[in-house]
């Protein structure tokens, strides 16, 4: 392994009552989702960015322009499965990814092995080499008083 690269991505989208919740590729009952052209999987976004910071690829919003029809409401595992694409066109494996979801409600702990089970198999990687976290802000900030959920994201790549 003489060539490794770390990349980190932090995304946040806003909650509103009606909208389907998706977290971590894992689609998840509550009375809000978030507001997002695409699926607003806050998650996904930011390993994506993870992902891309650390090849210096800019971020998501470059590679799908929010803009663009062609990625209205899609499945976010669509987009991190083409930004594993660009990882591996760029000769590089991902060794590790590590994300933090900080929501207030609902609890996400029964998610997680799930969110996990899904990334991984999107990724194309060993589970035990996807970890997924989640944390309340202790009702304070945006995600503390539920207007939204924010994500961060670490990856490992290597050559
Ligand atoms: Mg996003």
């Amino acid at each position: 392994m003489n060539d490794i690269r770390i990349g980190h991505g932090y995304d946040v989208h806003a909650l509103a009552e009606g909208l389907p919740l998706v977290i971590g590729g894992v689609r998840i009952e509550h009375t809000k989702g978030c507001v997002a052209h695409s699926d607003g999987d806050v998650a996904i976004h930011a390993i994506c960015d993870a992902l891309l910071g650390a090849l210096a690829l800019g971020d998501i919003g470059k590679l799908f322009p929010d803009t663009s029809a062609e990625f209205k409401g899609i499945d976010s595992k669509i987009l991190l499965r083409r930004v594993c694409d660009v990882v591996a066109q760029h000769g590089y494996s991902i060794s590790n990814i590590d994300c933090t979801i900080a929501m207030q409600r609902p609890k996400l702990r029964p998610h997680i092995d799930a969110m996990r089970a899904a990334l991984a198999s999107v990724v194309g990687i060993e589970v035990d080499r996807v970890s997924v976290k989640a944390t309340t802000t202790e009702h304070l900030g945006f995600e503390g008083r539920e207007q939204g959920v924010s994500a961060h994201a670490v990856a490992l790549l290597y050559k």
